[in-house]
């Protein structure tokens, strides 16, 4: 563990109604005072109701993707603004499956970024390998690449948190080796101008994995997507991170 802020943040991609709230409500009185930042992106229709269920607590909200702009003729889009004013305070960008369903690129990835910023938002830049590219020796310098177009100027630990998600990785029940973890870990922040920039690792993490991840030096928390829709395995993820 590093000296970054340790976040522990779930990422409910395109599940979630609003009898799971319920799930929110556990959480936030499972850890009034929890020992890392505890964060929960539901889809864009819960993120109103959800800043209400956890008003006054600890646990914060996000989004899950915003457009570049303020607003305008952008059918189905969402602002960094609209998000920040239904209560979120962080939005997920550049995850593999916006960068594979909706082609977004290292470019736009940082406009986003930018656009959060400009609303107040903590940006969490995902990026991370195919399972072709790590086949092919190629890992580091796609991350790295990645990380070098995706960030915009004014990048800093207050405003930025960068989450390593190996594609391959993603809602598969497969996991890197420690030893793959902790390379990549270590160059991202051997590359990062900002050193207390926090660095997640994201990739079917779980209750049962989780303590061994967090015991990696430079990996400071987690982005999780199943195991964080149930108050109860996100807890204990949670827990984990607060004792990493
Ligand atoms: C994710 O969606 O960012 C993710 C890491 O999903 P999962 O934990 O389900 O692999």
């Amino acid at each position: 563990m590093s000296d970054a802020c340790k976040l522990a943040a779930g990422n409910w991609k395109m599940n979630g109604l609003r009898a799971d709230l319920d799930e929110a409500r556990a959480l936030a009185e499972a850890f009034p005072k929890p020992g890392c930042g505890v964060l929960l992106c539901p889809p864009a229709t819960l993120i109103c109701a959800m800043a209400d269920v956890l008003e006054g607590s600890a646990v914060m909200v996000g989004g899950q993707d915003c457009h570049v702009r303020e607003s305008g003729a952008h059918t189905g889009d969402v602002s960094a603004q609209m998000l920040a004013d239904a209560g979120a305070r962080q939005v997920i960008l550049g995850h593999s499956e916006r960068r594979s369903d909706h082609g977004e690129s290292s470019a736009l990835v940082a406009a986003k970024a930018q656009a959060a910023h400009a609303a107040g938002l903590v940006a969490i830049i995902c990026i991370g390998e195919t399972e072709a590219e790590r086949d092919a020796g190629q890992t580091l310098n796609v991350v790295l690449a990645q990380l070098a177009d995706s960030l915009p100027e004014g990048t800093t630990a207050a405003n930025t948190v960068v989450a390593y998600e190996p594609v391959w990785a993603i809602g598969t029940g497969r996991t890197p080796t420690l030893g793959q973890i902790t390379e990549v870990h270590d160059a991202l922040r051997a590359a990062l101008r900002d050193k207390a920039i926090s660095l997640l690792y994201g990739g079917s993490v779980k209750p049962g994995n989780a303590s061994e991840i967090f015991g990696i030096e430079n990996v400071d928390g987690a982005l999780v997507g199943g195991a964080s829709l149930k108050a109860q395995d996100f807890g204990a993820i949670i827990a984990a991170l607060e004792q990493a």
